[in-house]
């Protein structure tokens, strides 16, 4: 059977556009025979060491100079792929990068599909599934705690302790099995309290892995805040006054068409994504329109509110019944926001000591810029940034992972259920080997066509 393997892949492997140097890359048994034919330098690769770099001249089928470029070698086992490598570096221009590759095409290799060097790196066992996510999450990394999410995994931080996890029941299974064929004898070789202790420890740490997706989710991903209040209280100006603060760090979330407005800001290392919608207005009449529409879509898949309040106009009945309702709205950390404190004055005092402000709230001026840095950091601690990424713990952040984690801890609870039963090895095996292939999924020990399909079919072509 011819497996894909087999052939030489090829592919650009930096981005599209004018640039210093562009690298072409080409993977597989005939790497350095195919990257011969084009390339004229002192020695021919096939003749080189590995990992060495040799400057030299490529040229099309005719013999006629293309570029002059540095073709870096890396013979297999030890490269990225855990094949023979060629990486031919030469002048950043489109055109140019094109021709190289469409040079190597024709001498044999095979254009690669999105993801594909890093597919043969997790077949050739150079790195394992959870390792090949890692590397589409580091390119992906926008902030300093998405990157070292992204390298701590890569490192295989979590493959560790998945591998420990999975070796402690396979441990447990294999005493249970053994048990199982000398039941006759009545011999029993791990006690039952024993299986139970090593249950419990297993699910302590699925647990606290399970624990850590909230936080790895805002790490891989960021955190959606959504202003919302009255029109004119001020959240334009407030959705300003933080992206001003960041300015440097500001990107801009193509494809928002739409009322409401989307920007990114970043504080301390964490992607926050403020979304300014359409005002929540009081008459009937307009509560269904588009905007307040749209507005109520956002609010729903947001991570964090921010209610804004017009101090100058004090909490309204309208205001008043908006934060009940929004209070109500699960899992949404609601943050009230009392804006234009610079133009009530002296009253504010009045105003706590009349009952009307009975919320925690943060007070700022958009105009003037108070309370900026307070609402800054009231944004940073609710997001739990900082929290798991000093210490040694795992922090897990796919999606794909926590549900595996999530069906390993269903089956180690059946597990459970079949110890505390009283039911015979034979089940409380069954349910331990089952927890063992669903920690095995996210290190790809246990996988299918689909989902490693599904998983590679999301990077770039190139690497
Ligand atoms: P939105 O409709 O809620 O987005 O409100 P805007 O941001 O458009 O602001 C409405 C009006 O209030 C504008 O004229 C702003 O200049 C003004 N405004 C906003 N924030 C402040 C503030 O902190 N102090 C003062 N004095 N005026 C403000």
């Amino acid at each position: 059977m011819t497996t894909f393997r087999e052939d030489t892949i090829a592919a650009i492997a930096t981005p599209i556009g004018e640039g210093g140097i562009s690298v072409v890359r080409l993977s597989g048994s005939k790497a350095i025979e195919i990257a011969d034919r084009a390339f004229r330098g002192r020695n021919s690769l096939a003749s080189v060491a590995t990992h060495t770099a040799h400057f030299g001249r490529f040229v099309n089928s005719h013999g006629d100079l293309v570029d002059d470029v540095v073709s870096t070698v890396f013979k297999q086992p030890h490269s990225y792929t855990g094949e023979d490598v060629v990486e031919v570096s030469c002048h950043g221009g489109m055109y140019l990068t094109k021709i190289i590759l469409a040079e190597l095409l024709d001498h044999g290799a095979r254009m690669a599909e999105p993801g594909e060097f890093t597919k043969r790196a997790f077949l050739n066992g150079r790195i394992d599934l959870s390792q090949a996510e890692a590397v589409a999450d580091l390119i992906k990394a926008r902030t300093e705690a998405a990157q070292i999410t992204s390298i701590q995994q890569l490192e295989g931080r979590l493959s560790s302790e998945i591998r420990i996890l999975r070796e402690r029941l396979i441990n447990l299974v294999s005493l249970i099995e053994l048990e199982l064929d000398f039941v006759e004898e009545g011999l029993e070789f791990v006690t039952r309290s024993r299986i139970t202790d090593e249950i419990s420890v297993v699910e302590d740490r699925i647990n606290s892995m399970i624990d850590s997706y909230g936080v790895g989710k805002i790490y891989r991903e960021g955190v959606k805040v959504v202003l919302c209040g009255r029109p004119n209280v001020g959240k334009s100006s407030i959705f300003n006054m933080l992206l001003n603060s960041n300015r440097a760090i500001v990107t801009n979330i193509p494809g928002t068409t739409r009322d409401t407005i989307e920007e990114s800001i970043n504080i301390n290392g964490v992607i926050f994504t403020l979304n300014d919608t359409a005002g929540i207005r009081e008459s009937d009449d307009t509560i269904e329109n588009e905007g307040v529409l749209r507005t109520k879509a956002e609010i729903e898949t947001a991570d964090i509110l921010l209610f804004i309040i017009d101090l100058s106009e004090g909490y309204t009945k309208t205001d008043s019944s908006i934060i009940e309702n929004l209070a109500g709205v699960r899992e949404r950390k609601l943050m009230i926001i009392e804006n234009k404190c610079d133009l009530i004055n002296g009253s504010y005092n009045e105003m706590i000591s009349s009952g009307l402000r009975t919320r925690e709230a943060i007070i700022v001026s958009a105009k003037t810029g108070f309370g900026l840095e307070t609402l800054r950091e009231k944004l940073s601690s609710l997001s739990a940034n900082g929290s798991g990424l000093s210490d040694k713990s795992v922090i897990v952040t796919n999606i794909r992972h926590v549900n595996s984690l999530r069906d390993a801890h269903m089956n180690l609870e059946k597990a459970k259920l079949s110890l505390q039963g009283g039911c015979t090895g034979e089940f409380v095996a069954l349910d331990l080997r089952a927890t063992c292939n669903s920690l095995g999924e996210i290190i790809g020990e246990v996988t299918s066509d689909d989902i490693l399909t599904n998983i590679f079919s999301k990077f770039c072509i190139g690497k």
